[in-house]
């Protein structure tokens, strides 16, 4: 337990200036973090380009040019990480055909997601935790299918995360099962995590958590001219489609409105994230996405799922959904000359933390609740856990995007010297080697 305890003092020391802050991490996350390599995310990526287009409706009939090509070879890599993983991995390519829709689908379409699947040790666990990034790309004109479109950046660099991760953690074993995807038809209207999240939702997954990639790779914009791969946005929603009727009526009356499960676990990746990746900060964005903008996680959301998009700081404008060409001496289109190997590197290893942590978490703590009336201090209790070492209390200020206090007990109960008027409290079950659950904030009963 002195582990817990050199955390707990870490957490109280750090809110003071100037002094130490202690990081602890489970060796074998950070073992799998040392091991993604900018070189196997960029090779990918030329890969990827090399199949000229990616667009949903281009000609599949053709070798080594198109989407059905490029999926083919996805799924080989896959393939590839499920002959060396004992058994655990397995791969396929889960297809519809579209009807032509009046949008942006003018013919029947195969529409092929290509998912890997790292199935979870624990029986009794049926978590899922997904990573996405989406195959297909684009130019200028949307139903421009015979055009190069590289898509290097968008997405190449959220598919080439999602191979690293899963040739990376393939080899090791979680508790809980993680999904590899490399969906299709986003640019044509999110059409691939339409099908899958509808698939989910249909068969009851236990989805608890999707960290969507979309753009991940470059580290500059234009315009601004701002240069930087210190820093990655996480987006996430503050209403999730079950806050109506009186569960919208208790985030309103205990203002609660930052604390739906999307912002948890985008703090979750800020907090985890920071932790294995040196040089790398975390910046929240409250929002679903970027402005008039759009996403995989959406399709998710919309049937309740706890989803997050990850995207790069700075985008370029002159480098995505651009026919490639060079016009006054401006030089346009996604290609791979513009990317940032490095950054990506950081990114893909935020991803990977967070994805194990989580798969390697017992569950939350089991209902969670406020003891007691009115009062100036605050106590909470919940039911023990299976597989948690302990629990940690988090304290925030109302105004903080961030937990700021941690407290450790291998107790299920806890009470401390502060109002609930003036702070937010949550619970987490942790394990032995320091794997978290998501923060779940406890029920009021009156
Ligand atoms: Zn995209």
């Amino acid at each position: 337990m002195n582990r817990f305890l050199t955390i707990l003092l870490a957490c109280f020391v750090a809110t003071h200036a100037h002094s130490q802050t202690i990081i602890n991490r489970d060796p074998g996350i950070e073992a799998m973090t040392n091991t993604i390599s900018a070189d196997s995310l960029k090779a990918t990526i030329e890969k990827l380009v090399s199949f000229g287009t990616r667009h949903t409706l281009s000609d599949t009939t053709r070798t080594g040019r198109g989407i059905a090509a490029a999926r083919s070879w996805v799924l080989q890599q896959f393939q590839r990480y499920a002959a060396a993983s004992g058994g655990r991995l397995t791969a396929s390519i889960d297809t519809a055909t579209l009807a032509a829709d009046g949008r942006r689908v003018d013919k029947p379409t195969l529409l092929g997601n290509v998912v890997a699947t790292l199935k979870g040790t624990d029986k009794d666990n049926n978590r899922i935790y997904i990573i996405s990034g989406h195959l297909d790309s684009r130019v200028t004109d949307v139903m421009n299918r015979n055009a190069d479109a590289p898509g290097a950046n968008d997405d190449g660099s959220g598919v080439a995360a999602v191979l690293e991760c899963a040739r990376v953690m393939s080899t090791q074993s979680f508790p809980s099962t993680i999904i590899f995807v490399a969906l299709s038809g986003e640019e044509q209207g999110l059409l691939g995590a339409n099908m899958m999240a509808a698939r989910a939702k249909k068969e009851g997954w236990n989805i608890d958590a999707v960290l969507n990639n979309d753009i991940i790779g470059s580290n500059n914009s234009n315009e601004t001219k701002i240069t930087d791969n210190t820093r990655l946005r996480v987006f996430s929603e503050a209403f999730s489609v079950s806050d109506t009727g009186r569960a919208l009526q208790t985030i309103r009356s205990y203002g609660l409105e930052n604390d739906s499960r999307s912002r948890q676990l985008a703090r979750y990746v800020k907090e985890v994230g920071e932790r294995y990746v040196p040089n790398l900060e975390v910046m929240l964005v409250y929002r679903n996405d970027r402005f008039l903008r759009n996403g995989d996680q959406t399709p998710f959301q919309q049937r309740g799922f706890t989803a997050v998009r990850l995207t790069e700081m700075n985008e370029n404008y002159d480098h995505q959904h651009q026919d490639v060409r060079t016009e006054k001496g401006t030089s346009y289109g996604d290609l791979t000359s513009f990317m940032d190997f490095e950054y990506l590197r950081k990114n893909t290893a935020v991803n990977l933390a967070v994805l194990a942590n989580l798969a390697k978490a017992p569950l939350p703590p089991a209902e969670p609740v406020f003891e007691g009336g009115l009062g100036n201090r605050t106590s909470i209790k919940w039911k023990t856990v299976a597989g948690a070492a302990g629990y940690y209390i988090l304290v925030r200020e109302t105004s903080s995007a961030v937990w700021q206090k941690k407290y450790f007990t291998t107790q299920t109960s806890y009470s401390l010297p502060m109002s609930r008027d003036n702070y937010f409290f949550a619970v987490q079950s942790v394990t032995a080697a320091g794997n978290e659950s998501q923060a779940v904030i406890p029920a009021t009963v009156r």
